[in-house]
């Protein structure tokens, strides 16, 4: 570091500084950017109940430690009531220069069934090109991006510089939501850059303008003191599983259409991939037809959809010959842009009491929700991010909707109503995030950490169309 002071748009030192200076500091840290990747990844950072929290503080230590080899002077863990540590990072704008926040999260999914794995899901294995690995995308891709567009200016920021990397977001992400409320002076920036979505396709660039919600329960249904052996008690006794899969059922039509009152169905004003493409991209089987009435877009982005995403009942080889006297089962629900994930949470559990047969117990717990985002598009933040993606990808980009759900965005646009609110990153659909063989194209990850610089520099005046 020089002890002059710079001027912002004449500085030419040993930081990127010119598009090209940028682009190359970018490639040339790309090594660099992928063994940070594979050390991160190796770390089973599961944020879920169950799960030892010990890695999980490792990944907030080692993300501390890549923020400040990334050129930031200031680096620090905080504290989340009720949750795991934010690693938190800042550096001063230069005068007259806006701030940019930088979001990311360090925890990930539970790698799920492990024989589904090609490779095992926390040793990241590069192959072609491509790292595989339980968060190799989502989202230790984001956390890469922000310490490797960073590390290409060399600890000169051509904009004021916040990083916030959260460490539960997969399983209880509202916790950062009451952060955000109680501290908003530390968030608080002209831009935020929320790096946890991707392109529809690798090389197809793309701003997300629009993310669901999530709204999420566990049901009970009880129905006698104790399972009964189904041979003396089954066709009277009420068999608490049968009364739980009919109340699911009653869920959706025959079509998979939602049919709880009050989750109608939306109409999305943008592009989607085409039957084929969505097909393709979720490995539908031959014969198997797709869920649902309307466009793609508007169901997969502005429609209500409802998953069952786990059941507490016996399992197949632990089944017995009984009658259950109780049975559990997780829904989520995601909410389009517009709407009201606690509402819905209402309606659903409502439509669930209301579809209850032969009364039968039925209790409701563990809620989380997390209302969507709808961008409004033309701000100076955006349009800067607009022109990087097109220079680092060499197309212009489109604006899309996201199925997945970030319930801190929600949180900042309401905190900060004048904040820019940009998400883009490495997870392209094919990504598998959530699922078995998870992975980054590192090309299209270069890509991403080269737009996000440009846009850091075109942002802060450096360069661009201003
Ligand atoms: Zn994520």
């Amino acid at each position: 570091m020089g002890s002059t002071q710079p001027g912002r748009s004449t500085y030419i030192g040993e930081n990127a500084v010119t598009p090209e200076e940028i682009e190359r500091a970018v490639e040339e840290g790309m090594p660099q950017t992928v063994e940070d990747l594979r050390r991160l990844v190796a770390i089973p950072s599961v944020a879920f109940p169950g799960h030892s929290e010990v890695p999980v503080l490792e990944a907030a230590a080692l993300v501390e430690r890549l923020l400040r080899a990334a050129g930031l002077p200031h680096v620090r863990q905080i504290p989340i009531e009720g949750s795991f540590p934010a690693v938190f990072a800042e550096a001063p704008a230069p005068d007259g220069a806006p701030t940019v926040l930088l979001y990311a999260h360090y925890d990930v999914q539970p790698a799920g069934d492990l024989a589904l794995w090609r490779t095992p899901p926390f040793e990241p294995t590069v192959v072609d090109g491509i790292m595989y690995g339980r968060g190799a995308a989502d989202d230790k891709s984001g956390v890469i991006t922000h310490v490797s567009a960073l590390r290409a200016f060399n600890g000169r920021f051509p904009v004021g510089v916040k990083v916030i990397v959260e460490g539960q977001e997969e399983y209880a992400g509202e916790r950062l939501e009451a952060f955000v409320e109680a501290n908003p002076d530390l968030l608080r920036a002209d831009a935020m850059v929320i790096a946890d979505v991707g392109n529809p396709q690798v090389g197809d660039p793309s701003l997300t303008t629009s993310l669901r919600g999530m709204a999420a329960f566990t049901v009970e249904v009880r129905t006698l003191a104790e399972a009964l052996h189904s041979g003396a008690f089954g066709g009277a006794a009420p068999d608490a599983l049968a009364a739980l899969m009919r109340m699911l059922t009653a869920l959706h039509d025959d079509q998979g259409n939602v049919r709880v009152p009050g989750l109608e169905s939306g109409v999305f004003p943008g592009t989607a991939p085409s039957e084929e493409e969505f097909r393709a991209l979720a490995g539908v089987l031959d014969g198997v037809s797709l869920v649902g009435g309307g466009s793609l877009a508007d169901r997969l982005w502005a429609s209500y959809a409802i998953t069952v995403t786990g059941l507490d009942v016996p399992t197949v080889t632990g089944a017995i010959n009984a009658v259950q006297a109780v049975a559990r089962a997780r829904v989520t629900v995601r909410i389009p842009a517009g709407g009201n994930a606690r509402q819905a949470l209402n309606d659903v559990t409502a439509f669930l009491e209301k579809v209850a047969p032969w009364g039968v117990k039925v209790s409701f717990g563990d809620f989380v929700s997390g209302s969507g985002f709808q961008i409004e598009p033309g701000g100076p933040a955006m349009n800067a991010a607009e022109r990087a993606l097109e220079r680092a990808f060499g197309r212009a980009p489109r604006q899309v909707g996201q199925g997945g759900s970030i319930p801190l965005v929600a949180a900042l646009a309401r905190q900060f109503p004048k904040a820019e609110i940009l998400l883009y990153g490495a997870e392209d659909d094919g990504a598998s995030i959530h699922a078995p063989n998870e992975r980054v194209v590192l090309e299209e990850l270069r890509r991403i950490i080269t737009t996000e610089a440009l846009f850091l520099a075109d942002y802060g005046g450096w360069h661009g169309a201003a």
